[in-house]
């Protein structure tokens, strides 16, 4: 429930409704506002009786949150949330950015060629994971630590912010030092000791919809980062399980204007893991543009055929420049852009 004060309310009515709140066993949150405070109250299950707190002085109206979560819903914000990273880049002001590399590091000319090419192309971020969360265990997980380090050289040589994945509590220091975003993936989306330590790290999150997860469960896996003080979380749709096996995911793109209306949290999509094959990615990430996204995900390697993850839904460095081309007439037509890189970055 969300407790609107009057423009005129004095600070003295606003601790009476804080502590009012405290003493029905629920936790306050204030939101001072340019022209008014609200108070968001958090800690109920279901329908709270406000009766108390709309009795008391300076309170202009109770608002009452429907779903389930809270502090991601339009409800609780209706305006947009910014995700503001360093050297002015933004994810959910209006521009496109495009996250790109590899699905992981495996080597220093690997992630340098990889990151110098999407660069070029026009990616602002590279991606690629350290410690991979696979589906088998005896394939490739990562290069762990090693792969951090070669991150965090790949940013300080082409400037481009990195994005990375953490896959257990423990491993989220390591990761939020190198990275400008912590990746949490599909498989993890419900790990809530994860989602805790993450959204404790000081560092925005994207945060990918799980394999079968509704995009209510998606929102309720996001609440838990900005319950525990985060509130720079990007949404990642990659695809959900189907029945059909001509695709390796169904790339739900219906989620995005889903998200959009439900959500003040940005939303950006993963064509590569959301279809499994190359051909089909530039189609997918030209309609997730289309759609709305406010960013991609794509994964391009230097040589697809060598890689020792997700290869077979790699772009190669030539098919991502062309890909580039065609996103930025998509976005044109629709009253968008494609940030471009700025050179080195804070
Ligand atoms: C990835 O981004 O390489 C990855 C493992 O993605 P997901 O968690 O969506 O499967
Ligand atoms: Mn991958």
């Amino acid at each position: 429930m969300l407790v609107v004060m009057r423009q005129d309310a004095r600070p003295g009515d606003v601790q009476a409704v804080i502590e009012a709140i405290e003493a029905m066993g629920y936790e306050a949150r204030p939101m001072p506002g340019r022209q008014r405070t609200t108070v968001g109250l958090v800690g109920n299950d279901g329908r709270v009786d406000g009766t108390r707190l709309a009795a008391l002085g300076g309170v202009q109206e109770l608002i009452h949150v429907t779903h389930p979560y809270k502090l991601v819903s339009r409800e609780w914000k209706p305006e947009p949330t910014v995700v503001r990273l360093p050297g002015g880049l933004t994810i959910g002001a209006g521009e496109v950015q495009v996250i790109a590399g590899p699905c992981s590091v495996e080597g220093e000319g690997q992630i340098l060629q990889a990151a110098h090419a999407v660069k070029d192309a026009g990616a602002t971020l590279l991606r690629a994971g350290a410690f991979k969360p696979r589906s088998s265990p005896y394939s490739f997980q990562g290069l762990g630590v090693a792969g951090l380090t070669l991150l965090a050289l790949a940013r300080r040589e082409t400037g481009l912010l990195i994005v990375t994945e953490a896959v257990d509590p423990e491993g989220v220091d390591a990761v939020a030092e190198v990275a400008d975003i912590i990746q949490i993936g599909a498989r993890n989306m419900q790990n809530y000791s994860l989602l805790r330590r993450a959204g404790r790290a000081g560092k925005p999150v994207l945060l990918k919809r799980g394999i079968a997860a509704t995009i209510q469960e998606l929102l309720l896996a996001a609440e838990y980062l900005l319950a525990e003080g985060n509130p720079d979380v990007i949404l990642c749709e990659r695809g959900i399980r189907s029945y059909d096996t001509q695709t390796r995911n169904l790339l739900d793109l219906s989620a995005i204007p889903t998200v959009h209306a439900l959500s003040h949290l940005p939303i950006i999509a993963d064509p590569s893991h959301g279809t499994g094959r190359r051909a089909m990615v530039p189609s997918m990430a030209r309609a997730a543009i289309a759609a709305g996204a406010d960013g991609l995900l794509v994964e391009v390697h230097p040589h697809p055929d060598q890689a020792l993850s997700d290869g077979a839904q790699s772009l190669d460095t030539g098919q991502f420049e062309q890909m580039m081309h065609e996103l930025r007439a998509i976005a044109d037509a629709i009253g968008r852009r494609i940030a471009e890189p700025v050179g080195a970055r804070a």
